[in-house]
């Protein structure tokens, strides 16, 4: 299905961005402006989306002598130095909504194991980077078109030049991140994942690399029940529907509905609905907005403009075969049941972009009723009149992950590297700490 065209607001070019001092309400749209480009990988069409950026992420990065080369996966020689990472904030999970949210700490030490008597390093920094990377580019097996890289955030960890013995090296660090970022998320039609990727330069020109994948999770916390009423003109019915305030990908919950109007009485007769079949199912509507490179802005239109596009699917579907009970009377059908969503079709959580990448959950409720006469004084002898209808209605669900026992960060904090000592650690020679975020956490990046 060929996508729609739209416009786009785009920010300045990236050079005139100041990411650092950007306040919430002064994000440009759309929120991952393409600070570089990637390069294309080869053969995209026979890699999954997850290899492909990474496949991206490494060309891009600044490669060096530990860059691995697929044609010749021999052993590398041992660098001078290697860099692991000890995450020591909890998983990175953002409560609320991105407007409400206070975001989550993470925080750990980046650790240089030095396997020769000194290694001299002249720079050492760490990027958090976003990519955004469609399956439906404005230009076929165009890179630029295909993939965006945001830097979200940088740690610089030198001043100057620092020389380390042999031995392990711990270097603090710790960011705030901003509670309005949308979760990692991969869908049909896009991906959003968030990389860090650190590369400490050597004086002779060699590169110690690390690199990691950061999930980003949102845990929407559940509010009050929601209630909602349908009518379904021309007949009298209303359904009054209970849902809970969220659902989770995983596990069932409870709907309750109430359907009346069903009877209608008139002098020595009476005519009423019945309830035949009962359905529902939930929907996922997947939109995302392909932005065109500067190269291929001629295709859209022109430049700030993009594609968007659309993609629904079912998660989970049922038909509710009894547990229904009619009161005539009373002129009621009451219906409880439970739903889930098919944890095999991998549901996507809620999530929405600036750059028109979108998540979202509808439940659909789908009712036959027939309807019947009977006279007053034989109501049990009820016939068919031959009408029916189909009576359609749907109900926003919001699909989050549990908040199960979680604590914001900034309820409970774990350690952040803001006081880090001016002096250097003792085993460590020249070497000065740069200060990490002291001035800025309270910021919002991005
Ligand atoms: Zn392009």
């Amino acid at each position: 299905m060929p996508g729609r065209l739209l416009s786009l607001v785009r920010p300045a070019p990236a050079s005139s961005a100041n990411h650092d001092t950007l306040k919430a309400n002064d994000i440009p749209q759309p929120l991952f402006p393409p600070v570089y480009s990637v390069e294309r990988p080869t053969n995209t069409k026979a890699k999954s989306q997850e290899s492909l950026v990474m496949e991206a992420f490494k060309r891009h990065s600044i490669g060096g002598r530990h860059h691995s080369d697929k044609k010749s996966p021999k052993v590398e020689p041992q660098g001078c130095a290697t860099m692991n990472m000890e995450v020591e904030s909890p998983p990175l999970v953002f409560y609320n909504s991105p407007q409400t949210s206070t975001g989550a700490l993470f925080s750990g030490q980046l650790k240089i194991d030095v396997h020769e008597p000194f290694v001299t390093l002249e720079k050492f920094e760490m990027r958090l980077l976003a990519i955004v990377s469609t399956k439906k580019p404005v230009s076929p097996h165009c890179a630029d078109c295909t993939t965006q890289t945001t830097e979200i955030h940088k740690w610089e960890f030198l001043k100057a030049p620092v020389s380390l013995r042999h031995g392990d090296h711990s270097f603090p660090f710790s960011h705030l991140l901003p509670g309005h970022l949308p979760a990692t998320t991969h869908g049909a039609l896009a991906s959003l994942d968030y990389y860090l990727d650190a590369v400490a330069t050597t004086s002779n020109n060699g590169n110690i690399t690390y690199k990691r994948n950061l999930d980003i999770k949102r845990a929407i916390f559940p509010g009050n029940e929601k209630h909602s009423i349908r009518i379904f003109p021309p007949t009298n019915l209303t359904a009054s529907v209970k849902l809970p305030p969220v659902i989770h990908p995983i596990g069932d919950f409870p709907i309750e509905m109430r359907l009346s109007g069903i009877t209608q009485t008139k002098n020595d007769s009476q005519t009423r609905w019945r309830l035949r079949k009962l359905n529902w199912r939930i929907e996922e509507t997947q939109k995302f907005v392909s932005p065109a490179c500067p190269k291929h802005a001629n295709k859209v239109g022109g430049e700030g403009k993009g594609v968007l596009h659309e993609d629904i699917r079912v998660i989970a579907s049922e038909e509710v075969k009894h547990g229904w009970k009619t009161d005539f009377t009373e002129g009621n059908i009451d219906a409880e049941f439970r739903a889930a969503c098919n944890m095999a079709l991998k549901p996507l959580c809620d999530m929405e972009s600036p750059n028109g990448m979108s998540v979202k959950h509808n439940l659909i409720i789908e009712m036959v009723v027939a309807e019947e006469w009977a006279p007053l004084k034989k109501l049990s002898q009820a016939t068919p009149t031959g009408a029916a209808r189909v009576l359609r209605t749907q109900f926003h669900l919001c699909l989050t992950e549990r908040s199960g026992m979680g604590i914001s960060w900034d309820e409970e904090q774990p350690p952040m590297y803001e006081d880090v000592p001016a002096s250097p650690p003792t085993y460590v020679d020249d070497f000065d700490v740069a200060h990490l975020d002291d001035d800025d956490s309270g910021h919002l990046h991005l």
